[in-house]
């Protein structure tokens, strides 16, 4: 067999932002002694500090690192969420919701609830698509109740949620739990990364980093944690970076929190603007917003003016400006080094969706643990699972911009007549011609979510699947009846998110 080099012992995490410390929480669940963990994180550069909004399968993430749910929602005055309510981005005037969760029931019949709903609304029997997604009427009724999984054969059995949360308690929370179960921390700027230089198969390898104290902190495996520095796998082993700017032009963003409003909603939103989107995250104790932009398109003075005009309440601090880059690193493993979080990569918040590619970053990681050494087959498997998973939110991601009808300006004009990937284009294809959607198993967002947002922006069939037709109009039509009454009916005994939330995880005030 060939050499690996020694048995693995010690991870060093450099960076203690979202990234860092989620990493350090689901290791740290899995790893027992003789493993010690290590995290190294400069409060002087401080995190990013805007990761507010999930998507649902972070509930798998607090399953793998033993997250206890209503403890942390308290811990980080965190909200629940439906799903994400986007305005203006078919066209002006317009909104549309993509609820978490299934759109109808499991299928009962030869081809999907999608192609039953296509062809009554043509017959002009169907409602609009969020009567039958309950997280979507729920959101809209303001409501929300846990999942009820013993309820099998309604849809309370499998109502699909995510969270809100204060990103800096999200971390602050995450190292409380770190630390007790035995993760080291070390408060200090690395100012030197040290690679091994003895021949070997760890050759090249980091061996160490050194903090400006002159502390040196060793270690077999190396999380680059640093967030946009990627100071091990760029700064360090100068691994390449995929740029999508192409794709995705935004490149900055304003924000800034404000005052509470009532109700509090159980969900996102998202408002086009005139180059880019403004997010609104209602918090238990304030609601964070954003301005995302191309700077390209808009100055950073109107891009800050357009986020304070379009806030529903008072600001509560100065907008903070933040710069990013979309794309990808080419590997996100390289040698004992993996990036998790930014340093790997960055595709924008449209959907939320970053902190899962660091669940995902970090949950792959404990699956190919190099417990015994480092398996160059292992990497490439990672690297190939990570670049496939970047390259799914990011063709979900383009959707958004590229199926607009906007006129007001070159931004949109410019999304709407760019050469999307390949990928996108096939999906695109396949729904406009028979409703058909596509599922492939590395993809994050499922049909649903496809649905909603194609027809949320407006892209409209030419038919259905022929196989629908085998079922009579009205048949139909009654049983599509009974999942929305159904629907309705669920809604209608749900508390509202609010009272929901000072039941199960009231945050105390914040100090
Ligand atoms: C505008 C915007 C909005 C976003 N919104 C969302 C959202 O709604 N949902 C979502 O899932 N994600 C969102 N994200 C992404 C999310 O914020 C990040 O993925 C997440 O916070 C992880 O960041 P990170 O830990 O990789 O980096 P950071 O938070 O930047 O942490 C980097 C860490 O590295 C440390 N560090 C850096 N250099 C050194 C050094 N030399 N020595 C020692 N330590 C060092 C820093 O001190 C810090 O602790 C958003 C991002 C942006 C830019």
């Amino acid at each position: 067999m060939e050499n690996w080099g020694k048995p693995l012992r010690k991870v060093v995490i450099v960076g203690g932002g979202a990234a860092g410390w989620m990493s350090a929480a689901a290791l740290s669940a899995v790893l027992k002694p003789p493993y010690e963990i290590h995290l190294v994180e400069s409060d002087e550069i401080g995190i990013i500090g805007v990761g507010e909004a999930t998507i649902p399968l972070i509930r798998m993430f607090n399953g793998l690192a033993q997250i206890d749910e209503a403890a942390f929602l308290k811990a980080t005055q965190g909200t629940f969420k439906l799903g994400i309510e986007f305005v203006n981005w078919g066209r002006e005037g317009e909104r549309y919701f993509h609820g978490f969760g299934r759109v109808g029931k499991a299928a009962l019949w030869p081809v999907d609830f999608t192609q039953y709903w296509l062809r009554l609304r043509a017959a002009g029997r169907a409602q609009p698509i969020d009567a039958y997604v309950i997280s979507s009427m729920a959101a809209k009724a303001n409501r929300f109740m846990l999942p009820q999984p013993e309820m099998q054969n309604s849809p309370m059995a499998e109502l699909g949620y995510a969270y809100h949360f204060d990103a800096n308690l999200y971390a602050r929370h995450l190292r409380a739990l770190s630390e007790r179960r035995g993760v080291r921390r070390t408060e200090g700027k690395v100012v030197r990364v040290l690679l091994d230089e003895e021949p070997g198969p760890t050759s090249g390898h980091v061996r160490a980093v050194e903090l400006e104290s002159g502390e040196l902190v060793e270690g077999d495996l190396f999380l680059d944690c640093t967030g946009f520095a990627g100071l091990l796998t760029d700064k360090t082993l100068g691994v390449g970076f995929e740029d999508w700017s192409h794709w995705l032009p935004c490149d900055r963003a304003w924000a800034v929190p404000s005052e509470s409003t009532k109700p509090l909603l159980p969900y996102t939103r998202s408002t086009a603007h005139r180059a880019g989107w403004q997010w609104r995250i209602p918090l238990q104790h304030r609601v964070g917003n954003g301005h995302v932009y191309s700077s390209q398109h808009m100055s950073d003075d109107e891009a800050a003016d357009v986020l304070l005009r379009n806030l529903d309440a008072p600001a509560l601090a100065d907008p903070r400006l933040i710069r990013f880059k979309t794309g990808m690193r080419k590997d996100a493993w390289t040698r004992n080094v993996v990036a998790i979080g930014m340093s790997a990569g960055f595709v924008e918040p449209l959907e939320s969706t970053a902190l899962h590619l660091v669940q995902m970053g970090v949950a792959k990681l404990i699956e190919a643990f190099p417990h015994h050494g480092f398996d160059p087959a292992e990497i490439a498997e990672y690297n190939r699972q990570s670049r496939e998973r970047y390259e799914s939110v990011r063709d979900f991601i383009v959707l958004h911009y590229h199926l607009n009808q906007r006129n007001d300006g070159g931004f949109w004009q410019a999304c709407a007549n760019m050469h999307i990937p390949d990928a996108l284009r096939w999906r695109m294809d396949l729904y406009a011609g028979s409703g058909r959607l596509v599922y492939v198993d590395t993809d994050l967002f499922r049909e649903p979510s496809w649905l909603e947002v194609m027809e949320g922006q407006n892209l409209r069939p030419k038919g259905w699947l022929s196989l629908a037709e085998l079922q009579g109009v009205d048949d139909t039509a009654n049983y599509f009846k009974g999942v929305s009454d159904t629907i309705a009916n669920c809604v209608a005994v749900m508390p509202e998110h609010s009272e929901f939330i000072r039941s199960y995880c009231a945050a105390p005030p914040m100090k």
